[in-house]
């Protein structure tokens, strides 16, 4: 009864497990693929299709087929309808997830309940939530949510630790050998989403010190370049536009994706566009490609810069760049990393699967540490959700265990697996700011940060509010993500009120709120009325599916200035 790892891609998704020896395999699917297009496509019969067929099928009826739900992810729905429906990111992705499960339930002939899902470092929280709601309704026990890059260089990491590890077998009570931290940038550009993340690797203790990105920038990208230069030239022979008729247009959009792929390799290549019964033949060069697309690397680019200087690093202090996703296999990636980080880039992972099995051996993490906890063991490290919650685990967090302490799920690892497993840690930043909204003297409403973007998680801050009048019935702590100090342009990520405060409280009587955010990127807030020390029961609402400035309700707003 393995555990799944599985990279939910925008365009491709990929799952893995840890075999008996420890090593991550990749699942192949139904189909004999090592990854699934992530589409989806509803029938005339009302089936569901997943995958390859999908894919094949949005050339012939593209209103039928979803694509890149990613992308959407925290969105309340897909941009256009299917199928004549309006369907959410979230049913979308459970459908593509369905499909991982089922096919990874036939390869291994044994059910699957538990998987870790990978996300973009630069997901915030409520698009964390919606992926993680979306391996819910596809039946799975979502064990974890960790990021991708993190994931790729954790799979890195482990080719190491298994070698050093045959070498000389962990025992429980040993510790590890020294090794000396070697700075790692991983550059994840996929299909739909760009990540570049900074880590310490140190043997088995894996640091990330710095994270960005761009959850709207991927190969997608240049596809459409190449797509729009492709239907001008189209439109130049013919005075026609084949962009106004969905068939063609899909038709053109996959034949941009396979010149983009041609340029990988060849210099120049030629592409055929028919539309309306015409056809246009024409010639592109990888050159003219590059010219296309050059603003799309230089965001890629300027995010580099972004992470290093957060980080607090300079180009000569890097030991290593790991590439990751597709579109490192274009040149111009390549090329630019070359010059930029004045580093050779390791392309030694599968950009296809290594964040599938990252995840997968941060499953078989969660599973050892679990098991660990059951035995009553002494805790040699914290890795999943069920292990770094503060106080008392929830029911949710206990279920959990219950799944990674399954009897039989780890009987199949070999001999010292698990103690091994247990030495792994991985330490994660938070990618983006974290606060409350308060009402400020002149009542403006405003974010006061309480946990700034890149901090070492697990972290717990405690900050000290003041209630707003005299009197006051409740207090409501609204709690958001984001850039921006203007609570409309942050994520709403969940609120939590005390309700009813004790009567007679004066204004600006103290409120203490503690955020505590986990080492999978959780977070936990509490929120006490200190006058009395009695606190109200207090819970927070997280939200799948949390829209950018969502409307919030006004009159809730009872927080105000933090009290120095
Ligand atoms: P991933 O999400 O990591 O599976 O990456 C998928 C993206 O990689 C898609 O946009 C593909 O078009 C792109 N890709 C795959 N192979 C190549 C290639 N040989 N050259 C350029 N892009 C590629």
């Amino acid at each position: 009864m393995p555990l799944l790892g599985i990279d939910l891609g925008t365009t491709f998704s990929a799952m893995a497990y840890l075999d008996a020896n420890g090593s991550p395999a990749t699942i192949l699917n139904a189909e004999g693929e090592l990854t699934t297009p992530s589409v989806v496509l509803f029938d005339e019969d009302g089936e569901v299709i997943v995958g390859r067929e999908a894919r094949r099928a949005a050339l012939a009826e593209p209103g039928r087929v979803a694509e890149c739900a990613k992308r959407h992810m925290g969105d309340p729905y897909y941009p256009r309808l299917i199928n004549g429906k309006r369907l959410s990111p979230i049913s979308l992705s459970a459908l593509i997830l369905k499909k991982m499960r089922q096919d990874a339930e036939r390869r291994l002939e044994t059910s699957i309940d538990g998987a870790v899902i990978t996300v973009p470092a630069y997901f915030d929280e409520g698009r964390r939530q919606a992926t993680a709601e979306a391996g819910r309704l596809a039946g799975l026990k979502v064990i974890d949510i960790i990021n991708e890059p993190t994931a790729a260089a954790l799979a890195y990491a482990y080719r190491g630790i298994l070698k050093e590890n045959d070498a000389k077998p962990a025992q429980a009570g040993n510790k590890p050998a020294e090794t000396p931290a070697r700075t790692t940038l991983v550059y994840d550009l996929g299909g739909g989403t760009f990540d570049v993340t900074m880590l310490q690797i140190a043997g088995r203790d894996l640091r990330v010190l710095a994270t960005a990105g761009d959850v709207r920038l991927g190969g997608r990208d240049w596809d459409e370049r190449l797509f729009n230069h492709m239907a001008d030239q189209f439109v130049h022979a013919h005075q026609d536009d084949p962009r106004d008729d969905p068939v063609s247009s899909q038709n053109l959009l996959l034949a941009a994706e396979e010149t983009k792929k041609v340029l990988s390799q060849r210099k120049q290549t030629t592409f055929v566009v028919n539309h309306a019964g015409k056809t246009f033949s024409g010639e592109i060069t990888r050159q003219q490609f590059d010219a296309l697309t050059e603003s799309l690397l230089y965001r890629s680019e300027s995010r580099l810069n972004r992470v290093i200087k957060q980080a607090e690093l300079t180009w000569d202090r890097i030991d290593d760049v790991l590439v990751v996703g597709g579109s490192t296999r274009m040149p111009q990636v390549i090329e630019m990393l070359r010059r930029v980080t004045g580093k050779e880039p390791n392309c030694t992972l599968s950009p296809d699967e290594a964040v599938a099995h990252g995840a997968a051996i941060h499953a078989a993490i969660c599973a050892a540490a679990a098991s660990a906890r059951a035995a009553g063991a002494p805790k040699l490290q914290e890795p999943g959700v069920a292990a770094s919650a503060p106080g008392a685990q929830s029911p949710e967090e206990k279920e959990l265990d219950l799944v990674l302490t399954r009897p039989g799920l780890l009987a199949s690892f070999k001999r010292g697996l698990l103690t091994l497993l247990r030495t792994i840690r991985t330490t994660n930043v938070n990618a983006y700011n974290l606060g409350v909204v308060v009402t400020t003297a002149d009542k403006q409403q405003r974010v006061t940060i309480l946990i700034p973007s890149n901090t070492q998680l697990p972290v717990s801050v405690k900050k000290r509010f003041g209630t707003a009048a005299d009197n006051q019935a409740a207090v409501t702590v609204r709690i958001v993500e984001g850039e921006s100090r203007v609570p409309d342009e942050c994520i709403a990520v969940g609120a939590c009120s005390i309700e009813p405060l004790p009567r007679g409280l004066p204004r600006n009587s103290p409120v203490d709120v503690t955020f505590t955010y986990d080492n999978s990127g959780r977070l936990h807030v509490e929120a006490i009325e200190a006058t009395y020390g009695n606190w109200a029961s207090v819970a927070i609402q997280r939200q799948a599916g949390a829209t950018r400035g969502a409307p919030v309700n006004e009159d809730a707003e009872v927080v105000a200035t933090p009290v120095s």
